[in-house]
């Protein structure tokens, strides 16, 4: 087969990796890929994998690209294409695609729309109000103290999200997004959540339209610094499976919270094919999610698809044939961790094109793989080109061992200003 990867990220770097490994593929397009995807190789046949020059939200020339490469099937990464309709407009012209269709994307393309379906269809989550007028919504955010979170409706870049602790600070956060559009038409309408307390993981589940196969859990660390502090970023680094959740309980959250979502999926006619990933709180009174994406997490990818044992090709073709209830998924027992390199200053303003040392001597170490996000090249030499560079990702029989392999390869890789937490799956140590 020949695919086309749709992403230019850590996440995207994962699945082309995993998608070389497949005895069915020959041969691998990524759009618009970075430097490390573009030094992979098919081990079957030794062919490259080949980046273009074409934005994951170019509709038009993505499908262009796929017709003229006669690509047999097109796997979507990000979010923002799919919340474009790019899985409807290749269906229209009869090209195969992996991934929701532009109303299945709304889980995540819409957070009013989420809320509404699972207070709907009875998915655990925090009490909340949907709003467009201000009035409103400060009346219902001082009815739980200010102690909420406001979120836009849209997708708004994972910014979208204020998290308040008291009543001056929701209502600067309402009056950001709903009076001085802070993110534009993405914050048209508001969700007011209470602030819920616990664990946070992720959940992901390779759904069919039918059936739902949920993977083990992961934990991502979204805050800059280390001990959660510092601002919000896109994730700085993950380790798959958590302690917080035994075997029962990953099982009774799937029936939940991943049940009820299917009866309201086949009650409103949603046809999902796709990964759904619930962020989700472990609270007091049990799991409870916050929202929903459509699309595997970054770097949750990178954890889970280090532990992946079947061929993913054969998931997403039993994705998108509904035959995933024949379907078993197989996991190492090994426990991954990924601890993300990112530019300094990050998430806010940071360098681009310092160039990256020590990358081919770690290429050879067994039980790592360092996937590359913002990277580019400048003639031979591998550079940075974005916030987050690098997910150094590692394997071992235990949490401790591939934490100690991958602090150890990230120690052998420089380049200015490079920052990382250290303490990547520390949590799970201390209060498992
Ligand atoms: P979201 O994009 O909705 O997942 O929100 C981004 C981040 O904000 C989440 O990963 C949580 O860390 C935090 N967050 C969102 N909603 C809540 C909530 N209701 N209670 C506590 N934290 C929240």
């Amino acid at each position: 087969m020949k695919i086309l990867v749709i992403g230019s990220g850590g996440r995207e770097h994962a699945l082309v990796w995993k998608l070389a490994q497949s005895l069915h593929v020959e041969r691998i397009w990524c759009a618009p890929g970075n430097a490390g995807i573009a030094q992979e190789r098919l081990p079957k046949n030794g062919a490259m994998v080949e980046c273009a020059a074409i934005g994951a939200e170019d509709l038009p020339a993505l499908l262009e690209f796929a017709k003229e490469k006669g690509a047999d099937l097109t796997v979507v990464g990000p979010d923002n294409p799919l919340a474009l309709g790019i899985v409807d407009l290749f269906h229209a012209q009869g090209l195969r695609i992996w991934g929701p269709n532009q109303r299945a994307a709304r889980f995540e393309a819409s957070k009013a729309f989420a809320q509404r379906f699972m207070e709907q269809y009875g998915i655990p989550t925090a009490r909340a109000g949907t709003f467009e007028e201000p009035a409103a919504a400060r009346k219902f955010a001082a009815s739980l103290g200010g102690r909420c979170a406001v979120k836009a409706d849209g997708l708004a870049l994972g910014k979208g999200v204020l998290i308040c602790r008291d009543v001056e600070q929701s209502e600067q956060a309402i009056d950001e997004i709903l009076v001085k559009k802070s993110f534009g038409a993405a914050g048209r309408q508001i969700v007011i959540q209470e602030l819920l307390e616990g664990e946070e993981i992720s959940l992901h589940a390779l759904c069919d339209g039918k059936t739902a196969k949920l993977f083990p859990t992961a934990q991502d660390h979204k805050r800059a610094r280390e001990g959660d502090r510092g601002p919000n970023t896109g994730g700085m680094g993950t380790y798959s499976p958590t302690p917080f959740l035994s075997e029962a309980e990953l099982a009774d959250a799937g029936k939940k919270i991943i049940e009820p979502w299917l009866r309201g999926c086949a009650a409103e006619g949603i046809d999902y094919k796709g990964i759904l990933y619930p962020g989700v709180i472990l609270t007091r009174e049990g799991p409870k999610v916050l929202e929903f994406n459509a699309r595997f997490g970054d770097p949750e990818t990178q954890v889970y698809l280090a532990r992946l044992e079947n061929d993913l090709i054969e998931l997403l073709e039993a994705s998108i044939e509904s035959t995933l209830g024949k379907t078993e998924l197989k996991w190492s027992p090994f426990t991954s961790v990924c601890v993300v390199l990112a530019s300094a200053g990050y998430p806010g303003a940071y360098p681009k094109g310092q160039p990256i040392h020590g990358l081919e001597e770690v290429a050879q170490l067994p039980n790592v793989k360092v996937f590359h996000a913002g990277t580019a090249t400048a003639g031979k030499q591998v550079v940075t080109n974005g916030g987050r560079v690098l997910g150094v990702t590692a394997w071992g029989e235990t949490l401790e061992k591939a934490r100690a392999t991958a602090y150890a390869t990230v120690e052998k890789i420089h380049f200015e200003g490079a920052q990382f937490r250290r303490d990547i799956g520390h949590k799970a140590m201390v209060l498992a």
